[in-house]
């Protein structure tokens, strides 16, 4: 796969991709990653990209031209016609879609995504208009500019790419991970070690602990430390349900949850009550 980042500052990019998995996957040839400077697009000898918003107002807008002839020399399909398995173009945008998960598997099978990244006041409308096949925001927060948003959007992506991650089925276990139980438990019954213990399915992942067992007076719950697989598998998916509770009940609310999930919903209501009562 390939991604072509168009920035101003193609700079921001040169050591962010050159560690851990993203740097492994260059390497072995799973991913390219072209930036593209959006001023050795413009028409003037000061290389302007940016010109004063129709209407008034505070700020700058980045020019539709530039964006386009950057486009074109990349050779990118016009958005009609264009196919979507093969070419896609996001405009990074506060005023975007969520970047979610499932916004990553999808990209994750596209042979090259354009990353059009905004900056000063935002970007010439036009370009999303004409060019872009969506706006995609990293969060409800403002920056100052797309290209960390290209960096997340990237690396998200990159890690799901087959071959990328150590383990080929890391990625199915993780927070936000596909929804199969099935071929979670047909994992375990392998007889390794309980990977699938937190089901995947949209909610969050459980906690992790490594040595040493206690530390600042703080135990690694026993269960952990136990050779018991089935009792860490349910302890693991009882403490998903419970972070995605705490942290994130918007997910359970769209997460399908089995039986036994829901009789670990009102477990650990009950322990939630009895941790509160004790409380001085
Ligand atoms: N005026 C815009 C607004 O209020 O929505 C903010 C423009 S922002 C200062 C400049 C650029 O940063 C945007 O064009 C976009 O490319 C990028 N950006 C800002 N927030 C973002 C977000 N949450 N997700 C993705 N890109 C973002």
């Amino acid at each position: 796969m390939r991604f072509d980042i168009i920035t101003i500052f193609p700079g921001f990019f040169t050591s962010i991709f050159e560690y851990g998995i993203l740097s492994r996957a260059r390497t072995q040839g799973l991913v390219e990653i072209a930036t593209h400077d959006l001023r050795g697009f413009t028409q003037d000898r000061h290389r302007t990209v940016d010109d004063r918003p129709f209407g008034g107002g505070e700020g700058m807008v980045l020019k539709a031209q530039p964006i386009f002839d950057a486009a074109a020399s990349l050779k990118v399909a016009a958005k009609t016609g264009r196919d979507p398995r093969r070419e896609t173009v996001i405009l990074l945008s506060a005023q975007g879609r969520p970047f979610t998960q499932s916004l990553a598997q999808e990209l994750a099978t596209v042979e090259r995504v354009v990353l059009i990244c905004g900056r000063y006041e935002g970007v010439d409308e036009r370009v999303s208009q004409l060019l872009c096949d969506r706006e995609v925001s990293i969060g409800d927060y403002v920056l100052s500019g797309g290209e960390l948003g290209a960096a997340v959007i990237v690396d998200a992506v990159v890690r799901l790419l087959p071959g990328a991650l150590g383990h080929p089925d890391s990625a199915r276990f993780e927070s936000f991970g596909a929804h199969d139980l099935s071929l979670a438990e047909d994992a375990d019954a392998s007889g390794g070690p309980p990977r699938t213990t937190h089901g995947a399915g949209g909610i969050l992942d459980y906690p992790h602990y490594t040595r040493p067992a206690e530390f600042e007076g703080v135990a690694v719950p026993e269960v952990l430390q136990g050779g018991n697989h089935d009792a860490i598998r349910l302890w693991r998916r009882k403490m998903a349900l419970r972070k995605t509770l705490e942290n994130r009940p918007d997910l359970l609310a769209k997460t399908e949850l089995s039986e036994q999930d829901r009789r670990l919903l009102r477990e650990i209501e009950r322990d939630r009550r009895r941790e509160a009562e004790d409380l001085p």
